[in-house]
């Protein structure tokens, strides 16, 4: 069913704490936590607790948490202190665009220059 926990997904182990991480906020709907790859001074991995693929999956299926995730993100700026000098939040979706791990997942990247379009 949608939005059940997958044994086989990674981001539900670490929801649930049966893989650690470094979680820097928590919220009914939401974990967020840094990468273990960060690709920027604040590089930090924002999901919804519920397990969607990918966040057009995750949207049509619960907006409302979508949009929390969404709200999330600019929390997470706000608290590194990127927002001001600017940020970006990314949804990779897709093994093409470089989807890893098939739950939603929203980088929010920030604390260097970050160039546009990207690599
Ligand atoms: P994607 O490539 O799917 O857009 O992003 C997946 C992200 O998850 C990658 O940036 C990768 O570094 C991160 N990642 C993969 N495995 C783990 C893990 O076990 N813990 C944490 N914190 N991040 C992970
Ligand atoms: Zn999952």
């Amino acid at each position: 069913m949608a939005g059940e926990p997958r044994s086989d997904c990674l981001f539900c182990k670490i929801v649930v704490g049966e893989v650690p991480a470094t979680i820097v906020r928590e919220t009914e709907t939401t974990v967020a936590f840094r990468d273990i790859n960060p690709q920027a001074p604040t590089h930090v991995l924002v999901i919804p607790k519920e397990h969607h693929a990918d966040a057009a999956a995750l949207a049509a299926a619960a907006p409302g948490i979508a949009a929390d995730v969404l709200r999330e993100a600019g929390e997470v700026a706000a608290q590194e202190k990127t927002d001001d000098a600017g940020y970006r939040i990314v949804f990779n979706t897709g093994a093409g665009a470089g989807q890893t791990v098939f739950h939603a997942h929203a980088h929010v990247l920030g604390g260097r220059g970050l160039e546009w379009p990207p690599g």
